[in-house]
C-alpha cells in the first residue's frame, strides 16, 4: 500500500524529458522555448499532485505519458483563444458572439489595408497630413443626410464623447423612461457622470410630456437628449415626446437635440419584411442635431460608433481631446467603408450583407437545413437524446427591436434521462457541442437544447465535425 513506485524521486528532470525522442519531435514543431516551458509546467503539475496524494497513479510518470501530456499542453497553447463558433442561439446580433458578421468585401478590404502602408491620415492629392474620418464621411453623409460625420470605437464611446464635448459641467435633461442600461456596463446615468455632465431626470418611467422638458430647461442646460430604448419596451399607459416636437423645443431655446439611436439601421427594414427601426436619416430630418449609432448592430459592419449631424457640432466634437483616445483603427475604417459601399446598391444588399441575409432568411430555407441535419444529429446522439425539427423564434439581438421575433426553425435535442438525470445529461451535451473544433453554441430552454439554424452558414462543416462529439 505505502510503497510509492512514483514519488518525487521518480520524476525525471526537465532535461531528461526534453531528450525523449517524442519530445524532440515536439521541439521541431513548436520550438524549444515553448516546449521547455510545457515540460516544466507538466512536471510542476505532477509534483503538486504528488504532494497532495503522496503517490502518482500507475502509468502517470512513464516517458510516453509525459510526452503525451506535453504534446497536449502545446497544442492547447498554440490555439488562439479567440475562435470562430457556430452561433445557433437564435440571436442574430449576439454581443457575446461578436455581433454582426462581415461581408467578404469588408474582410478583403481589411486584409488589403493590414498588409501594408495606407493613406490613413494622409491626403494623397495635397501630399500632406489628412483626416481619418475623410474615408467614411462622404458615404455616411449620403446615407444619413448629415452635414458632417465622425467615427469612434463604438456607440458607447460616441455617447460619452458627444456629452463631454457639448455638455461638460452643464445639465442634460433626459426622460426617466429612457435611462437605459445596455449589457450591464453601459448605464446612461453613469455615462453622464463620467462625461462630466449633470443628468436632469424629467417625467416619469412611463410618461414624459413636452412640458416636463420645458420646465427642466434653465441657464445651465447644454442640450436635450433622447435615448432610443432599444432593449426594452414600455407598454400600457405611456407617453414619450417625438423627436420633432423635442427638436422644436430645443431650438426655441437655442439648444441642440442629441439622439442616441443605439442600432440605427441605414435602410428601412420594413422593405425587407422586418419591423421598422428608426433610421439616422429620419431622426435628423425630424430635427435632431446630432445622432449616434453602432456600426456592428443592424448596420452589419465592424464595431464602431458613428456620430452624425450639424457641421459646427461635429467640428466641436472632433476637437475634443477624448476623440483621440476613441479613434477607430484603419482596419475598422477599411471594413466600414466596404460595408457602406454595399448600401449604394440596395437591390443587392440582402444577398451581400450577412446581417440582413440572416435576418431575412426565408423560413423554408431554414427548415430545409434542419431536415437535412436532423438525421445526422440523431445518428450521433443515438440512445442519449432525441432530435426533432421544431418551429422556433429568433431574435435580432444587441438591443435592437427587443420584442419582435422572427419565425425560424431549429433542432430540439432532448436528453433521455439516464442514471444521471436529464439535467446533467443536457449540460453534458451542451458542453460536448461547445468542445467541438468549431464550438457550437445553442440555447437551453425548458430542458431542451435548441439549435436555431437561422445563422448556420456552412452546414457541411457543421455536420462533418459531429464525428468529434465526445459524449463520455
Ligand atoms: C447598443 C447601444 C449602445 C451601446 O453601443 P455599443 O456600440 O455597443 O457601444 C448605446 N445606446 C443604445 C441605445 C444602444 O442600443
Amino acid at each position: 500500500m505505502s510503497d510509492p513506485p512514483s514519488t518525487f524521486r521518480n520524476l525525471p528532470s526537465v532535461d531528461r524529458v526534453l531528450h525523449d525522442p517524442a519530445v524532440q519531435a515536439l521541439i521541431e514543431s513548436f520550438g524549444r522555448p515553448a516546449t521547455t516551458r510545457a515540460v516544466r509546467d507538466v512536471l510542476a503539475g505532477l509534483r503538486r499532485r504528488l504532494a497532495d496524494r503522496g503517490a502518482a497513479a500507475p502509468g502517470e510518470i512513464t516517458q510516453k505519458a509525459l510526452a503525451d501530456r506535453v504534446a497536449g499542453m502545446l497544442v492547447e497553447r498554440a490555439e488562439a483563444s479567440l475562435r470562430p463558433v457556430f452561433n445557433l442561439t437564435g440571436t442574430v446580433l449576439h454581443t457575446n458572439l461578436g455581433r454582426a458578421i462581415l461581408p467578404e468585401e469588408a474582410i478583403a478590404a481589411m486584409a488589403a489595408i493590414a498588409r501594408g502602408a495606407s493613406n490613413l491620415e494622409y491626403d494623397l492629392a495635397k501630399g500632406r497630413r489628412g483626416d481619418r474620418d475623410s474615408h467614411l464621411e462622404a458615404a455616411l453623409s449620403r446615407l444619413t443626410g448629415a452635414e458632417a460625420v465622425t467615427v469612434v470605437n463604438n456607440n458607447a464611446a460616441a455617447v460619452l464623447l458627444v456629452l463631454n464635448a457639448l455638455a461638460l459641467r452643464r445639465e442634460v435633461p433626459v426622460s426617466r423612461g429612457e435611462l437605459i442600461e445596455i449589457g450591464g456596463t453601459f448605464r446612461m446615468p453613469d455615462i453622464m457622470a463620467r462625461a462630466g455632465c449633470k443628468l436632469c431626470e424629467v417625467g416619469t418611467t412611463n410618461r414624459t410630456h413636452l412640458e416636463d422638458y420645458a420646465e427642466a430647461i434653465g441657464p445651465r442646460t447644454a442640450l436635450l437628449m433622447k435615448v432610443h430604448t432599444s432593449n426594452y419596451l414600455i407598454q400600457g399607459f405611456t407617453k414619450a415626446v417625438a423627436e420633432a416636437a423635442l427638436a422644436r423645443l430645443a431650438h426655441e431655446h437655442d439648444l441642440p437635440l442629441v439622439v442616441d439611436l443605439g442600432s440605427g439601421t441605414l435602410v428601412d427594414l420594413a422593405a425587407y419584411g422586418l419591423p421598422h427601426e428608426p433610421t439616422p436619416r429620419e431622426t435628423l430630418a425630424a430635427g435632431a442635431d446630432v445622432v449616434t449609432f453602432s456600426g456592428d448592430k443592424l448596420l452589419g459592419g465592424p464595431q464602431a460608433g458613428v456620430i452624425a449631424g450639424r457641421r459646427d457640432l461635429i467640428a466641436r466634437i472632433k476637437r475634443n481631446p477624448m476623440k483621440r483616445a476613441m479613434r477607430v483603427d484603419k482596419m475598422t475604417i477599411a471594413a466600414l467603408g466596404a460595408v457602406l459601399r454595399l448600401y449604394d446598391d440596395p437591390e443587392r444588399l440582402r444577398e451581400r450583407l450577412p446581417t440582413l441575409r440572416q435576418l431575412s432568411r426565408p423560413v423554408n430555407e431554414i427548415r430545409g437545413l434542419a431536415e437535412s441535419l436532423e438525421l445526422a444529429l440523431r445518428r450521433h446522439l443515438e440512445g442519449r437524446a432525441s432530435v426533432e425539427t421544431i418551429p422556433c423564434q429568433s431574435q435580432i439581438g444587441s438591443g435592437s427591436l427587443p420584442v419582435d421575433r422572427l419565425e425560424s426553425v431549429g433542432l430540439a435535442i432532448r436528453p433521455r434521462a439516464g442514471k444521471r438525470g436529464a439535467g446533467a445529461v443536457l449540460a453534458r451535451l451542451a458542453t460536448a457541442f461547445r468542445a467541438l473544433p468549431v464550438p457550437v453554441v445553442g440555447r437551453v430552454q425548458d430542458g431542451t437544447l435548441i439549435f436555431d439554424l437561422r445563422c448556420l452558414g456552412d452546414e457541411h462543416e457543421f455536420a462533418a465535425q459531429l464525428d468529434h462529439l465526445d459524449l463520455e
